[in-house]
């Protein structure tokens, strides 16, 4: 069954309207006091946030890749590593954050390099788990790009781990989504694994 809340989703103003009273009810569930000073605004901040964390549901790939997107000959690897990542875990709603190493090999086409951060953040701020945050960057560079070969590895801690559960601190998830020649070719797949050490 889906939930369908009603407002106007075309107005983000709704949105905080509608979250607001829902979350102090929510605080005042927890035995907290909405009424206190210092938790006043918090449910206007947290709907704030929270709609800024869940942003990637209200946009897409095509309109952050724009015209990104420009014809060229070469054919090697590019690699863009080490992008900061941040996204909820769908389990918990708890943070995980980590590195993205995302590389293409382009088939005649190449991307603005700015526009692989932006995709990785589409997809980031939903609510995820890391498998499917990683295949999805693959898929959506697969699909915009048409290149050659995609290949994402995303490591990332998770503070569903570290607060509560098993309570592990020091644990990284390391993701990985291989496509085309990433796939099919392991000499591609190792060049890429080096590099990105
Ligand atoms: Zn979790």
């Amino acid at each position: 069954m889906t939930m369908d809340p009603k407002f106007n989703k075309t107005d983000p103003a709704e949105m905080l309207d509608y979250i607001q009273p829902r979350f102090r009810e929510i605080l005042a569930a927890l035995e907290e006091d909405p009424t206190r000073e210092g938790l006043l605004d918090t449910p206007k901040r947290f709907a704030k946030s929270i709609q800024f964390l869940t942003s990637g549901y209200r946009t897409c790939v095509d309109t952050v890749v724009g015209k990104g997107i420009f014809a060229a000959e070469s054919s090697e690897m590019v690699i863009v590593k080490d992008i900061e990542l941040y996204s909820l875990c769908e389990h918990h709603m708890l943070p995980f954050f980590g590195k993205a190493h995302v590389a293409y090999i382009p088939n005649k086409k190449i991307i603005g390099l700015s526009k692989i951060p932006r995709i990785v953040d589409v997809f980031a701020r939903r609510l995820q788990v890391q498998e499917r945050l990683t295949a999805q960057v693959a898929d959506a560079l697969m699909e915009v790009l048409q290149p050659l070969g995609v290949a994402v590895v995303i490591e990332a801690c998770h503070f569903c781990m570290m607060m509560r559960g098993v309570e592990k601190q020091n644990s990284k998830t390391i993701t990985s989504a291989m496509r085309g020649d990433f796939f099919t070719d392991p000499t591609t797949r190792k060049e890429f694994l080096t590099l990105i050490k």
